[in-house]
């Protein structure tokens, strides 16, 4: 019932729950959860004369005059001026850019207003504030004298008219409505009745009331949000896997082959990878460590553990240069190993290999030992003879459809997840819920920090001149642009244009190439690779950059248009340099058009530190932004945070755990409304359910 869709509801037209669904909101219950944006206290409204500068407040005034003038700088642009009193004071409103207000204020109407008190010719005034009028027919309980919701507005709607709406749909649906968290559970986390926080919500006698509802309505969200992913945990590890021989020839002959020693971060993840790999359960481990930590040694270790124990191992990356960097670096660090009498054998599958017919075969019949490639190793028609360990290297540039794919491979297999975006450990908890997690948060020994610099555009000379000086030293260095063509309507100059402007100027004396994603595989392969032979000494390029490439002697990047970037994005960029064992530096070229730009440029100069960065991202973004659209999950959190929130998050995710070792099926009748619920959401955890 709640479930009909809204045009059921009187006062909805057509063309109304159209304007609804574009801000997803399609059922009933969808509109009792469409919540409030913010609030306004209007059940004492400041007076006039009380106003200070600066201050945002919320009035109800009276119209004494309007008007309307048009700006003499561009004719089409409006300004429309108010004078309001209330008894106490007068204040002028000006709104731009909104000519039908005009008609509205006629003098006499009351209106209220909220917005930031400025001095404007020695005079008090509200610039663009929002603002409603009061003198409609309907009643007016909903809009003055208490705390009142203010909503974003679907298209069609006024707040008043929201409000209206919302609140007829309460009071005819809440009566009705089933707690999807049952009542043992509420009690011991003290959480108010899903009615009772609904009508808080919108319309709360007083703040107290919206904190418990808010609270309430967080932690039905984010309990949601966990049940899948815990039941996925839970089913998993009823799931068989293979008990691999974790003390072997294999891999101890790689560790002592090894120019270095593990640090003590990379030792404590391998004995936990080691845990889960020779345990009978198949693992899920998320391997999380800043960029150049050393996360691919400890995965080319459980490869060996894997293939010690008789079976194959996959290594997936997520470009083709990033595999067929990994097989070079890898295939040459196991050459020198023997296994039972012969040599290991790996194979790189990318693409459209001639080798392809060739290298299934071998997978089959079992005469590949280790394979890297791409989301080819996804193909349908490949298969294993007893492939036992799949490694997926920087996870955050799969979708999480193909993260969820391979596994299916080999049934019984281990999945080892690495990312070089590390993340706060409860907001992994919330995202990665049903992995496990391992975290290397230490750099090898006598790495040189990279040094990090800001130049404003005007000053792009002296990076180029600091970039030179690598140069002459036999270094090489990087510079990166936001896009391939360059952009006049963005004002920012792109790489290719750029690599013929410094070929023939700046960097004459110097070799330089270029690589961007519209050259071919080929194309981009050999350039990288004259690079490598440093028959190159300046790379001109996009961000395809961005993961894994690994070039020990080049040791300067200079990033321009650095606002255009993201924080972990420029870090990921900057993790390209500071491999080797010269003093490296990182030039950000940036005029900084925001104060959050700035903020960017600051993090960078001021951290080196991965889970620093990726912080102060989050924090500047917010985590809808900062996963972005494919990590879907954390963008449909429309209320809870699970920045702020973080014990209520491990309570909700402690009581998921709780209820489905209990109850997996979601059987009992207690947890129907519950799995009515999750099932809406997440139709496709029928399946899991019914296992349970
Ligand atoms: P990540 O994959 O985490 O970015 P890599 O595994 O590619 O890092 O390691 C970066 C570089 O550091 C590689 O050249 C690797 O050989 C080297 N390395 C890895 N572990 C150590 C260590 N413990 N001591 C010194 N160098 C190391
Ligand atoms: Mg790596």
């Amino acid at each position: 019932m709640q479930n009909a869709p809204i045009r059921y509801l009187k006062g909805i037209g057509p063309k109304r729950s159209i304007s609804f669904e574009a801000r997803g909101v399609n059922t009933i219950e969808e509109l009792l959860y469409y919540f409030p944006r913010r609030y306004e206290d209007r059940s004492n409204f400041a007076s006039i004369s009380s106003l200070k500068e600066g201050q945002i407040y919320t009035i109800k005034a009276q119209v004494l005059a309007a008007g309307q003038r048009y700006s003499w700088r561009r004719r089409s642009f409006s300004i429309t001026e108010a004078a309001l009193e209330d008894g106490t004071g007068k204040i002028s409103c000006v709104w731009f850019n909104q000519p039908y207000l005009k008609a509205y204020l006629k003098a006499g109407s009351s209106m209220i207003l909220y917005g930031k008190v400025e001095r404007y010719n020695a005079r008090l005034q509200m610039s663009n504030p929002e603002y409603e009028f009061l003198d409609g027919q309907d009643d007016d309980s909903l809009n003055v004298g208490r705390i009142v919701p203010v909503y974003t507005l679907p298209q069609g709607f006024s707040q008043r008219s929201l409000r209206h709406l919302i609140k007829n749909a309460l009071d005819e649906f809440l009566p009705k409505i089933n707690d999807p968290l049952p009542f043992d559970l509420r009690s011991r986390n003290d959480l108010v009745n899903l009615a009772e926080s609904l009508r808080n919500i919108h319309f709360p006698a007083d703040l107290d009331l919206q904190k418990q509802a808010h609270r309430r309505l967080s932690f039905e969200e984010f309990f949601i949000f966990q049940l899948p992913l815990v039941l996925r945990k839970l089913s998993r590890k009823e799931r068989s896997g293979i008990a691999h021989l974790v003390e072997g020839k294999l891999s101890e002959d790689f560790i002592s082959s090894l120019s270095f020693n593990l640090t003590g971060a990379q030792a404590k993840v391998l004995a936990e990878i080691k845990s889960d790999m020779a345990a009978s359960q198949a693992m899920h481990r998320l391997l999380q460590g800043d960029v150049g930590s050393g996360k691919t040694v400890v995965a080319t270790l459980a490869c060996l553990v894997a293939i010690q124990s008789g079976h194959q191992a996959a290594f997936m990356a997520p470009t083709e240069i990033l595999a067929r960097q990994h097989y070079e670096k890898i295939s040459s660090q196991l050459s020198k190993l023997n296994f039972e009498g012969r040599k290991l054998r790996v194979a790189l599958l990318i693409g459209q290999d001639k080798e392809k017919e060739n290298i299934y075969r071998n997978l089959k019949s079992g005469n590949i030992d280790l394979i890297i490639g791409t989301h080819a190793l996804l193909q349908e028609e490949l298969s294993f003879k007893n492939l036992s360990l799949i490694v997926i290297d920087e996870q955050h540039k799969f979708g999480v459809g193909q993260r969820a794919l391979l596994p299916e491979k080999g049934d019984n297999s281990d999945v080892l997840i690495m990312t070089a975006t590390p993340i706060p450990r409860t907001l992994a908890i919330t995202l990665y819920g049903d992995l496990d997690i391992s975290v290397i948060n230490e750099l090898p020994a006598g790495r040189i920090p990279i040094k990090t610099m800001h130049f404003e555009q005007k000053n792009i000379q002296q990076a180029y001149a600091l970039a030179k000086e690598e140069l002459k030293l036999g270094c090489q260095a990087y510079i990166i642009y936001p896009v391939i063509e360059e952009s006049y309507a963005l004002d920012i100059a792109g790489a290719k244009k750029m690599f013929a402007e410094l070929k023939s100027g700046e960097f004459r004396d110097f070799r330089v190439g270029l690589i961007h994603g519209q050259l071919k595989t080929k194309e981009q392969d050999a350039v990288m690779l004259k690079f490598k032979n440093k028959e190159l000494d300046l790379l001109v390029s996009t961000t395809i950059l961005e993961v894994g490439i690994d070039i020990a002697n080049a040791t300067c990047m200079i990033i321009e248009s650095a606002e255009r970037f993201g924080l972990s994005q420029l870090h990921q960029l900057r993790g390209r340099i500071g491999r080797g064992k010269f003093a490296s530096t990182c030039l950000l070229i940036s005029d900084c058009p925001s104060s959050e730009a700035e903020a960017r440029m600051k993090a960078m100069v001021d951290s080196n530190d991965g889970f620093r960065i990726s912080e102060e991202d989050l924090k500047i973004r917010g985590p809808g932004e900062f996963f972005g659209r494919r990590q879907h999950g954390l963008a449909e959190l429309k209320i809870a945070n699970p920045l702020t929130q973080m014990q209520l998050l491990k309570a909700a995710r402690e009581e998921a755990i709780n209820l489905l070792k209990q109850d997996s099926g979601l059987k009992e009748r207690a947890h129907q409304p519950l799995k009515e619920k999750l099932l809406q959401r997440f139709p496709e955890y029928e399946k899991l359910m019914l296992i349970g």
